[in-house]
């Protein structure tokens, strides 16, 4: 059945590419941004698609539209983009999800939240399951992205509550791949960018830290699957790669498939930046049959081919 869906922040680096499944699955797609960081660029070659649609607004203010199913994306989740402006993000996250909420509410549309293992902050549980509570400080500089998707979780879980609205929680974990914008500032995409321009590959603090990097078509994959589960299972539910890596194994990988001659520095470490990150995906295996299929040095190629096309 052809289904009418609303993707928020459809022009970013995840949206672009659930607009584009989505559509090649049959759907009818409404591409919802403001273009903050995302770009017209993401998604122009789905335009001559009599199907999809894209449409500039901003999720803090109320928007109304007759869909079946709505992907709430819209948020910086760079740490230099979400920081710029913190009290936007913090509007974003909230009002983003008041709004959205409220229309699937109107017109019982599923509505499924773009979370993060953020929520988990600076984990003291490794690696991190779902009944986890996390351990993010509240003032600090990433609690305006932090506390905001906490808070868009609670939203969620309480219009399911009070309202029955049949929602789903995702809480992805460092996604990378084509589309990143080339100026982002998370770390795959810095280390790419850096080592095909021979220009120093930068670590912020030891290096030692750790992330669990998720090739995005596997993250699609996930989020689709989670959708499509029936109305009992709202999450939340991990979707990532447990394989972990340092920064440094991560700055030596990039180094050796770009084949560049960047030296590795070290900058300071941001303030609380989490010393370590990795899923655990039990639930998602047991609930979605899902797992994730790309490998890091089979996505890192993939995403280096894509900085080739565009530096
Ligand atoms: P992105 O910055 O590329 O995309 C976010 C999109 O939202 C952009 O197109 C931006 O212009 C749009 N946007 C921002 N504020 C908006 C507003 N007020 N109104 C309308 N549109 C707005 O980032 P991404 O990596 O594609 O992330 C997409 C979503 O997934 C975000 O909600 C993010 O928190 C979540 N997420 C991403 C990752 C990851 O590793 N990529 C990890 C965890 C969670
Ligand atoms: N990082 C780094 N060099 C960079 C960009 C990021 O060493 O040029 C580090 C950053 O300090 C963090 C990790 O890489 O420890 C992942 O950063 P990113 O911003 O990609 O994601 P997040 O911290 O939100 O997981």
């Amino acid at each position: 059945m052809r289904k009418k869906v609303l993707v928020t922040g459809g022009a970013g680096f995840l949206g672009s590419h659930l607009c584009e499944r989505l559509l090649n699955d049959g759907h009818e797609v409404v591409c919802l941004d403001n273009y903050f960081t995302g770009q017209k660029q993401n998604v122009v070659h789905l335009l001559s698609n009599p199907y999809f649609e894209l449409i500039r607004h901003d999720v803090t203010m109320p928007f109304f539209i007759e869909v079946d199913e709505i992907y709430n994306l819209a948020c910086p989740a760079s740490p230099i983009h979400y920081q710029y402006n913190a009290i936007k993000t913090v509007k974003t996250s909230v009002m983003g999800a008041i709004n959205m909420l409220g229309l699937a509410k109107r017109i019982k549309a599923k509505i499924l939240q773009a979370s993060t293992s953020e929520v988990y902050g600076d984990p003291d549980v490794h690696p991190q399951n779902e009944s986890y509570w996390g351990h993010v400080n509240p003032i600090g500089i990433r609690a305006c992205y932090d506390e905001g998707k906490r808070c868009a979780e609670t939203l969620f879980v309480n219009y399911h509550r009070q309202n029955n609205v049949d929602i789903k929680i995702i809480r992805i974990f460092n996604t990378y791949g084509p589309r990143m914008h080339p100026h982002d500032g998370r770390v795959v995409s810095n280390f790419i960018v850096q080592a095909l321009q021979n220009q120093d590959i930068t670590i912020y603090g030891d290096g030692t830290q750790s992330r669990s990097f998720q090739y995005v078509d596997d993250l699609i994959n996930g989020m689709i699957k989670m959708m499509d589960s029936g109305k009992d299972f709202t999450g939340p539910v991990n979707i990532g790669n447990p394989n972990e890596f340092t920064m440094i194994e991560l700055a030596e990988k990039v180094l050796k498939l770009t084949g560049s001659k960047s030296k590795i520095v070290y900058d300071a470490l941001p303030d609380d930046d989490p010393m370590q990150r990795q899923p655990d995906i039990t639930l998602a295996k047991e609930k979605l049959n899902w797992e994730p299929k790309i490998e890091l040095e089979e996505g890192l190629t993939k995403t280096i081919e894509y900085f080739k096309t565009i530096i």
